[in-house]
Formats: structure tokens, C-alpha cells, sequence
């Protein structure tokens, strides 16, 4: 079933001899609990993309549905709403607060949005993370791919079917990199999101069900041999 459909998808920046197309006419369909890892050229648009289907910004023209509702359509308020219900973002920069403990980080998007903490679920991710015996650490306590770990905990807090991450592993060595990615397909299995990642590691698109190349702006066909890399 498609959780999340993009169609004749377009977005520009600036104005008149300023304009950039990053994307143009994008299709894609993906199912709920796909695992898509977006691949492409830096400047291709790939950061737009994932800013687009999280919310993040307008289309400029075309649709994007998400479980079939029109999310170009909803006001500011609708538009943030879905992003802090539905979406889970992962950066590469880990953006901890340094002043919190690994179980407070993991809990502040809830926090913030006035929502009712749920301990069970919680300390079961700080678990599935592997973090339950660094709960009560902060950031500056924490190995970088443990740093990351929090933060994929922090997007997962409120239990999102769509997981976004933006070249998630991008400041962590291979090894590091490895446990990362097996923790986020791991859970995003586990509690079926979807999830879709930007990366410029072959490896980590190897690991994908799907990938989605883009090139200029525009989707590449026939890109899961890879031929590219
Ligand atoms: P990627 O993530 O593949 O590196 P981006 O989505 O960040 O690519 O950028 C795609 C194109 O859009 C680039 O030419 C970039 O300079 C431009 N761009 C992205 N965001 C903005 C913005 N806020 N204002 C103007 N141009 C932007
Ligand atoms: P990436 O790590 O994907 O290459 P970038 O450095 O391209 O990220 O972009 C980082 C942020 O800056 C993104 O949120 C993007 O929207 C924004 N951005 C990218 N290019 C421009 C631009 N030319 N003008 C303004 N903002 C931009």
C-alpha cells in the first residue's frame, strides 16, 4: 500500500535570473514500510526532496500525498501538525541539546509538543538503540555513533510512519556506520515506518529495498544495478 505518493513534483528557488530548479515533474510512489535510500550528485536536490515530504517546505507545483491527503494543501498549522505526528527527522549533525541527559534528549520533541510520554515505549527504543545503560549521560559523555543513536531515538519519540534522515552516518566512521544503519532498519521494521534516506555511501543504498537516483533535478531510471557508483 502507498503511504506516500509525489506527483508531477516541483520546486524552485529565487526569482527571475536567481531561479534554481531543484526539482522537476518528480513520480514516485513508495509503500508503507519501504526502505528508499536517495542517491545523486551534490546539488542534485536531494535535500529538497526530503525537505518537501517532510513538510519542511512548499512544492512549487505539483502533489505530494501522504496516506492520500494533499499535504501542499493544509494550512501552517495542518502542515505542522503532520510534520510533529507523522515524521521522524535524522540529520548529520546530531543536534543534541548538551545540557540534557540521553533519555531527556530523546523525550524533548514530546516535551515540546505537550504530548503524553509514554515511559514503556520509550525505554524500549532507548533499548532497541542500545542506550538503556546510557540514559542518564550527556551528549559530551557519548561516542559520536552514540550521539546519533540519541538522536535517531529523538525521531522516533513520537512514533512517526515516516522516518527521513539526511545522510544520517555522514560523521561516523564505517564501522560506526554499520551498527547505525542496522538500529534504524531494525526499528523502522519494527514498528513498520518507512523509511527514507539520503546517503552518498554505495554501501547503504546497497542495503535499501529501493533507490531512487536523482540526477539534475530529476528522477534517473533504472538505477537499482547501481551502474552509476
Ligand atoms: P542536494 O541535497 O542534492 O545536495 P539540494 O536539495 O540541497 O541538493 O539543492 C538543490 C539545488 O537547489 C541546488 O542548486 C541548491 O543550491 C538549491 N537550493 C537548495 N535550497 C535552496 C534555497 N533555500 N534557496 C536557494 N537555492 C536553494
Ligand atoms: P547537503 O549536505 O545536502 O549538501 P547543503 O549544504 O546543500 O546540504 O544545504 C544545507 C541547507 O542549506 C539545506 O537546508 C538547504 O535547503 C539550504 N541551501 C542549500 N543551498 C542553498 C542556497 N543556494 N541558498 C540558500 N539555502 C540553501
Amino acid at each position: 500500500m502507498s503511504i506516500l505518493e509525489a506527483i508531477n513534483l516541483g520546486k524552485s528557488y529565487g526569482k527571475k535570473e536567481m531561479k534554481v530548479d531543484a526539482l522537476k515533474d518528480i513520480n514516485i510512489e513508495i509503500n508503507k514500510g519501504e526502505f528508499v535510500a536517495i542517491i545523486g550528485p551534490s546539488g542534485s536536490g536531494k535535500s529538497t526532496m526530503l525537505h518537501l515530504l517532510g513538510g519542511l517546505e512548499r512544492p512549487s507545483s505539483g502533489t505530494i500525498k501522504i496516506n492520500n491527503i494533499d499535504i501542499g494543501k493544509l494550512s501552517d498549522r495542518k502542515l505542522a501538525e503532520y510534520r510533529r505526528k507523522e515524521v521522524g527527522f535524522v540529520f548529520q549533525q546530531f543536534n543534541l541539546l548538551p545540557i540534557l541527559n540521553v533519555k531527556e534528549n530523546i523525550e524533548l520533541p514530546l516535551l515540546l509538543g505537550n504530548e503524553v510520554i509514554d515511559e514503556n515505549y520509550i525505554n524500549d527504543i532507548i533499548g532497541i538503540l542500545g542506550l538503556t545503560d546510557r540514559k542518564n549521560h550527556l551528549p559530551s559523555q557519548l561516542s559520536g555513533g552514540q550521539q546519533q543513536r540519541v538522536a535517531i531515538g529523538r525521531a522516533l519519540a513520537n512514533r512517526p510512519s515516516i522516518v527521513l534522515a539526511d545522510e544520517p552516518t555522514g560523521n561516523l566512521d564505517s564501522k560506526t556506520t554499520d551498527e547505525v544503519m542496522n538500529l534504524l532498519k531494525e526499528s523502522s521494521k519494527k514498528y513498520n515506518q518507512t523509511l527514507i534516506l539520503i546517503t552518498h555511501d554505495v554501501n547503504i543504498a546497497r542495503r535499501a529495498d529501493r533507490i531512487i537516483n536523482i540526477v539534475d533535478g530529476q528522477v534517473q531510471k533504472n538505477t537499482n544495478k547501481l551502474q552509476n557508483l
